[in-house]
Formats: structure tokens, C-alpha cells, sequence
């Protein structure tokens, strides 16, 4: 689990703060260079403009993260022809190239929906153990620690070419076509220059709600109150540990309760008991206090001798996810922080003698930054009343997870959990739009809980069934009443 839940308020204190904070402007970085409108999107009409077509397709899927792959992946299995675009060479998106790992719990029993099952059959299939007993207890996609990015990476390659997903890499999504109500082509730019992609079907799933923004959606960002994003993290793998002195170190030396498990699968953190730890290595002038505001540490299964660094962290402060010049300034304050904690690392955790850095993340994770007004607007009241909707797509009860100086989370209790409903993935605006992942139809605080890996691949499975159905039947998927389509074929029912 992320580290925050380290730090519960209530939930008064929780609505207290965000209404009694000022609403503030989106605050940018020091910058040498000045940015016009920081965080605006940048829309140019391509409508008449002589672009090529690439391909045609049922349905065209923007971003390949775990919704925009279980979207294609899912329609493809119920028989459309799909086209899957993606800026980077891997699928997975922050799982993969942000090196975000490892999925997080929905925290609640019966969760998983069936792509989710199948995720982790072809775990099981590429020699990771993966628990399959009936024993009550939640799976989330990958939920086997055993697997690492690279594995991942491959398995989602390989369930593409098993359905047919046509898979466009290193092609960037930068404006649509849109005519009356509808979304008639995705602009893209590739090796070969600008060329759009037809479809009779979009699904927005570039976790920056882009394909919705370029066509006209509403899309606010950041916190209704502060204005701000939530923090973004620069992701980096460590080798050549000794896992079984730095797990003795925190857990015997330091008396770290935070690590519950043991080695192999086991991690650290910057806690109460380890803060002084940190704090000594700032008045040392090794590290800054920025450098350790936030640490996370993983071990990864599959890579023994390696942990996946949930760090280091820059402030929404300074540097907004909605800013194209901040996101980099952010990018190269990461890697000297990086630096300076591995070899703070190395120089005082026993273990980390022989360490060294195997691998940084080659995409900036980002936790937040624009998120659509569909249909329906989740909000923290749907968490807090650990709210049903007779068309959810999936279940969860994931806290509400915020990366900031002052807003913490709040977790529901013991069993109980909250629905994601599918017209929060759904727009007034366009009629063959579906939008999946972190930038669905939530404000701040509730985009918080819904984002992880899990939900973000429920929806994107619930996005590919609902497409495959409204082709069918002939009706628009912002029409689409989830909790009409036969059980059978539905992905997850409503306990409500
Ligand atoms: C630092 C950090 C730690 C986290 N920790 C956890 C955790 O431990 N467990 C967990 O479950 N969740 C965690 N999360 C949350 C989770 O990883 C994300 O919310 C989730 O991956 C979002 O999935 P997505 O499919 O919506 O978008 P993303 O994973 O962001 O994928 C979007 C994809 O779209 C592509 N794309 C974007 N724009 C374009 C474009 N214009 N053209 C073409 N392609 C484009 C991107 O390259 C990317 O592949 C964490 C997030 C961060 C940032």
C-alpha cells in the first residue's frame, strides 16, 4: 500500500480542511523560461484539415495503461477490430514505464472482475505463483508479487496478439476530428508524420483525459480547493541488495513496525520509528529534506536482490502535473534526488553496500492531473456513504489516497465498500466516447481512491464490453444502460 495511509483524520476534519482552504492557482516551478497558460490544452481544429488515414477500426483506444489495455484487450475478445495507440514502446503505462508496482488491493472481498482473473491465469502461465484457491481473499491483477514490469510488459504484448488488438506504438494522440456529437477520427503523429485513425467507437485512456480535452470535454484538474495536484513521483529500481540485512536493519535495529512481512516479500518506509534515521542523514547534508519527504521501498519477487523505490516524490507547490514545462523541470529534479538517495542508501543501510540503480522510470508518474465531467461526477460523499449504483462497473475500498502536505486519507470501514458507476465514465457531449482509468468522472478526493491499477482495469474491461454491446445492439455508448445488459455478459453486477 502507498505509504499515506500512514496518517488517518476523520472524516470531518477530512471536509473541514478542503472547505476552509483558500482556493489558490495552480502553482508552477521557478522557471527561467515563462509559460503562457500553464495548465490550458492546447486544441487546434483539425476538422477539414487533409490528414491520411492510418487504419479504421470498431473501436480506437487511446493509451495503453491497465485500462486502456483491458479496454482493448476486452473488446477485441467480444469480436471488434481494435486499434490500441500508445506514445511509449510498452503497454502498462505508469505500471510499466513509470514503474509503478505493485498493484494495489481493492481491499475488498469479490473484486476481482473476470479480466482480471485471466491477468493473473497468464501470471500463473509464465511460472508466478498466484494464489487460486477459494480461500476469501481479494487477488487484484497481480496480486502475485512475483511479477515484474518486463514480465508484465510481454504478457500484455501477448494478450494483444492472441486477440488481435492492433497495436500502434510511439504514436501520440494529439487532437480528434468531431462531428455532430461524435468523435469521427483520433489524430495522431508517428514515424511517418500526421495520420488520424477511424472508428466507430473512442475510448479515452491517457490517464490526462487528452482524447476527451482535444475534443471539447470539460475536464477540470487539480483540488477544488488548494488548486493543486496531487504529488508526482520519478520511480526507480535498486539492485545488488542484500534483502535480508536491510529487512533485519529496519525491522530489528530501528524497530519498524510499517514492515509486517517478511523477505522475500517485504518493504520499507519513512515512518516514525525510522524518521530520525532520515532526519540524521539531512543534518549530515547527504540527503534534503525534499529527498526524504516520501519513501517507499519494495521488494520485487521476481528480481530478487531488487526493490522498486515508490520515490522520490516532488512538491505540488512547485510543480504541477498539469503543466508541460513542469512535468520536465520535475523529470530532472527527480534524477538528482535519485542520486542522492541511492547513495544515501548505499552509505547507510547495511544491504545496500554492492547497490546500485537499475532502472529509472522512463515516464514521470503521475498520480493526478486532468479528470472529465461525465454523466455522473463521483465525489467523497459516494466514498463516505460507501455508495451502490445499479450500473457499477466494479467495487472498491481502496482509501482516499491524497499525496499532499495536507490532505490525508480516510479509510472505510471493515467490509464495507463503494461501486464505480459506468456513467461516470461517459460524457452529455459525445455520443461514441467511453473514458477509463485515473481520468474518469471523479473530483479530487474521489479520483483519489478510484485509481488504482485494479479499478482502472475493471472499467477498462466494463469500457470493452459496453462497446461490443452498443455496436450490437446499435445503440450509443453514452446510452448504454449498464444495468440493462444481460448478466451474463456484464463484468460485474451491483451488490446494491
Ligand atoms: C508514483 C505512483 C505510485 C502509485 N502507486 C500505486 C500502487 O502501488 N498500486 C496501484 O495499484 N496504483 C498505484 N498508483 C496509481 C496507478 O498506477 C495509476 O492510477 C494507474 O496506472 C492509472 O492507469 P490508467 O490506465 O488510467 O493510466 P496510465 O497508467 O497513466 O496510462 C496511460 C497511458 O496512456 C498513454 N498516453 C498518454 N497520453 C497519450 C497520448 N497523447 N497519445 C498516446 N498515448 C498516450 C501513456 O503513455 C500511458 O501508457 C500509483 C501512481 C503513481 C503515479
Amino acid at each position: 500500500m502507498e505509504k499515506s495511509f500512514l496518517i488517518p483524520i476523520s472524516r470531518r476534519d477530512l471536509l473541514k480542511l478542503a472547505g476552509l482552504t483558500a482556493a489558490g492557482a495552480v502553482l508552477s516551478s521557478n522557471k527561467n523560461v515563462e509559460a503562457a497558460e500553464p495548465a490550458k490544452t492546447q486544441n487546434f481544429n483539425f476538422n477539414g484539415a487533409q490528414i491520411p488515414t492510418l487504419l479504421r477500426a470498431d473501436v480506437c483506444v487511446c493509451g495503453g495503461g491497465p485500462g486502456g489495455t483491458a479496454a482493448a484487450v476486452t473488446a477485441a475478445r467480444n469480436g471488434l477490430k481494435v486499434v490500441l495507440i500508445e506514445q511509449g514502446t510498452v503497454l502498462g503505462g505508469s505500471q510499466t514505464q513509470a514503474l509503478v508496482y505493485p498493484a494495489m488491493p481493492t481491499r475488498i472481498l469479490n473484486s476481482d472482475t473476470p479480466y482480471i482473473t485471466d491477468l493473473n491465469k497468464r501470471f500463473a502461465m509464465h511460472g508466478v505463483s498466484v494464489d487460486f484457491s477459494d480461500e476469501p481473499k481479494y487477488k487484484n491483477g497481480g496480486d502475485a508479487r512475483e511479477y515484474t514490469p518486463e514480465l508484465l510488459a510481454f504478457i500484455y504484448d501477448e494478450l494483444c496478439a492472441d486477440y488481435k488488438v492492433n497495436v500502434l506504438y510511439n504514436a501520440t494522440l494529439i487532437g480528434t476530428n468531431t462531428s455532430g456529437g461524435k468523435i469521427t477520427a483520433a489524430i495522431i503523429h508517428t514515424v511517418e508524420g500526421l495520420s488520424k485513425i477511424e472508428a466507430n467507437i473512442f475510448i479515452d485512456a491517457t490517464g490526462d483525459a487528452a482524447l476527451s480535452r482535444f475534443a471539447g470535454v470539460q475536464s477540470p484538474h487539480g483540488s477544488e480547493h488548494t488548486g493543486r495536484n496531487q504529488k508526482m513521483s520519478l520511480r526507480f529500481e535498486m539492485g545488488g541488495i542484500e534483502e535480508m540485512k536491510v529487512y533485519k536493519f529496519f525491522v530489528k535495529k530501528l524497530k519498524d513496525g510499517w514492515c509486517e512481512s517478511k523477505p522475500p516479500e517485504f518493504e520499507f518506509a519513512k515512518t516514525t520509528h525510522t524518521e530520525q534515521f532520515y532526519y540524521e542523514g539531512i543534518q549530515r547534508g547527504e540527503v534534503t529534506k525534499d529527498d526524504v519527504a516520501y519513501i517507499q521501498a519494495f521488494t520485487i519477487i521476481g528480481k530478487p536482490g531488487t526493490m522498486s523505490m515508490n520515490c522520490p516524490e516532488v512538491s505540488p507547490y512547485l510543480y504541477s502535473s498539469t503543466s508541460a514545462l513542469d512535468r520536465s523541470k520535475a523529470i530532472q529534479q527527480c534524477r538528482i534526488m535519485i542520486r542522492r538517495l541511492a547513495n544515501f542508501f548505499k552509505k547507510n543501510i547495511p544491504g545496500f553496500k554492492k547497490a546500485y540503480i537499475s532502472r529509472e522510470a522512463s515516464m514521470l508518474g503521475i498520480r493526478e492531473s486532468w479528470r472529465i465531467r461525465g454523466k455522473y461526477y463521483m465525489t467523497e460523499e459516494d466514498y463516505f456513504a460507501a455508495r451502490k449504483f445499479p450500473d457499477a462497473v466494479c467495487r472498491s475500498a481502496y482509501p482516499i489516497d491524497i499525496h499532499d502536505e495536507a490532505l490525508k486519507l480516510q479509510k472505510l470501514a471493515n467490509g464495507e465498500f463503494y461501486e464505480i458507476p459506468y456513467r461516470a465514465l461517459i460524457t452529455n457531449e459525445f455520443s461514441n466516447l467511453i473514458v477509463v482509468g485515473r481520468c474518469i468522472s471523479a473530483n479530487f478526493s474521489a479520483q483519489a481512491a478510484v485509481r488504482i491499477q485494479p479499478s482502472c482495469m475493471s472499467m477498462g474491461e466494463a469500457a470493452g464490453i459496453a462497446s461490443a454491446y452498443g455496436l450490437k445492439n446499435n445503440i450509443a455508448v453514452n446510452n448504454i444502460d449498464w444495468a440493462s445488459l444481460p448478466e451474463n455478459i456484464r463484468s460485474y453486477v451491483s451488490a446494491g
